[in-house]
């Protein structure tokens, strides 16, 4: 055991887990690479953990922090005019086709989405909410309620009502044999029998991921959502699109995942890669919604200026180099090459994902892990998870190359054969 890991061992909890047989310590990184403590290079195929969405070291991030830093000033919270936030409030209201909406700024997207609870169950009246099955939303005692997985639901005891729905779960017997068609009508089925059984008074909001990210990249087919919206509108009832992974054109054909679903929520929260490294994460609702009284108060620290200043600097960089268009088409060479693969491939199990956000299930969790030590050893990181833990998810920035692309590919299918054989 390294000297650093021991360290760690001793005054970290044990359940923040790290990946590897032997984790490393990556000390820098340079566009969509990052290094160890050994010197060791890796094509970052998690961005991070999707955080570094535009890749490292990036000169517009670092100069718009640098200027931020001159200044002098570190963080006046909310009692000040600043500049900051409210242009990128700004840009984040015209990006989400949410109308007349406002942004609150928090420093994760746990917060944003006790934020979005709170909002959701103010407005309504109500703490009863739905939330999907197989979903993440966080560690705090809202967020933890919504979601449903166990191996991070740190506490059963919950402040809400919650009430999880089908829609990610179609590998279930239950729907063997169905069509898309026939999947979708049976999941509005039993959300309509949900709310005509299962709750005791009006339902404040559903809040879903549109792809499942700690779940293993599970997505509900094309169409579910928008079924839902039309139920749930029927009852006034809220919809919240959690886009902590799948926002900022991640997906390719949407710039919010849900816009993928024809879907416009009545809120979107956010986090992980808008910052590219910088705590940044926050709740864009519709703004009669945002603008109730005694609604949510202030986070001293959410939309501090040197946030602020990487995700202006992160988003301008998104739009401005159209990396929507470059995860579409990056994304499709390594999805078709992963489904090419998966086809002579009998470990594989499952090939999904939509433009940089892209997931292969494996036979086992035993075969999942080999897959993370062989890319390591190979020079690529990805991120075990899913469910069964047999899923390996993959999200690399969206400043990817076409020659990486092809280049992590390579890797990946290599390192599949190798644990098909090992199978065979
Ligand atoms: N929502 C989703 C979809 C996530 O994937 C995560 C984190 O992985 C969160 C919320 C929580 O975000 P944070 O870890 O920034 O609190």
């Amino acid at each position: 055991m390294s000297e650093l890991l021991a360290r760690h061992r001793a005054v970290i909890p044990n359940w923040v887990s790290l990946n590897y047989n032997e984790p490393i310590e990556i000390v820098s990184g340079k566009g969509n690479r990052v290094i160890d403590a050994d010197g060791k290079s890796y094509l970052d195929f998690f961005a991070g953990i999707l955080t570094n969405m535009i890749g490292y070291d990036v000169p517009e991030v670092r100069e718009a922090v640098e200027r931020q830093l001159a200044t002098g000033v570190v963080h006046t919270s909310t009692a000040y005019l600043l500049r900051g936030q409210v242009e990128l409030a700004e840009k984040i209201v015209r990006l989400s086709g949410i109308p007349d909406a406002k942004v609150f700024f928090t420093n994760s997207g746990t917060e944003a989405n006790e934020t979005a609870l709170l909002l959701a169950t103010y407005a309504r009246k109500s703490d009863q909410v739905l939330a999907m099955r197989q979903s993440y939303h966080g560690r705090s005692f809202g967020a933890i309620s919504v979601t449903a997985n166990r191996s991070w639901k740190n506490s059963s005891l919950s402040p809400l009502n919650v009430h999880f729905l089908h829609g990610t779960d179609r590998h279930l017997s239950l729907f063997q044999g169905m069509t898309d068609a026939d999947y979708i009508k049976a999941c509005v089925e039993d959300l309509r029998h949900v709310l005509a059984t299962s709750v005791s008074n009006d339902v404040a909001a559903l809040i879903a991921e549109p792809i499942q990210g700690v779940g293993g990249f599970t997505m509900a087919p094309d169409g579910l959502f928008a079924r839902y919206q039309e139920v749930l509108a029927e009852q006034g009832i809220l919809f919240i699109s959690d886009e902590v992974q799948t926002g900022w054109g991640r997906t390719g054909t949407a710039f919010f995942g849900i816009q993928n679903h024809g879907v416009t929520p009545d809120m979107i929260t956010f986090a992980k890669g808008l910052g590219n490294g910088f705590a940044v994460g926050g709740v864009v609702a519709r703004g009669d919604l945002m603008d109730a009284p005694h609604a949510v108060g202030l986070s001293t620290f959410g939309g501090n200026p040197i946030s602020m200043a990487a995700a202006n600097a992160t988003l301008d960089y998104v739009l401005d180099h159209n990396l929507q268009g470059n995860a579409a088409r990056t994304g499709k060479i390594i999805i078709d090459g992963l489904k090419a693969a998966a086809a002579r491939l009998p470990v594989v199990k499952e090939v999904r994902g939509k433009g940089l956000m892209f997931a292969v299930e494996l036979r086992s969790p035993a075969q999942a892990a080999r897959f993370m030590e062989e890319t390591k050893k190979a020079g690529l990181l990805a991120g075990k998870g899913g469910l069964g833990g047999n899923a390996i998810r993959m999200a690399p920035p969206l400043t990817l190359t076409v020659e990486e692309a092809t280049e992590g590919l390579d890797i990946i299918v290599n390192v599949l054969e190798i644990i098909n054989a090992e199978a065979a």
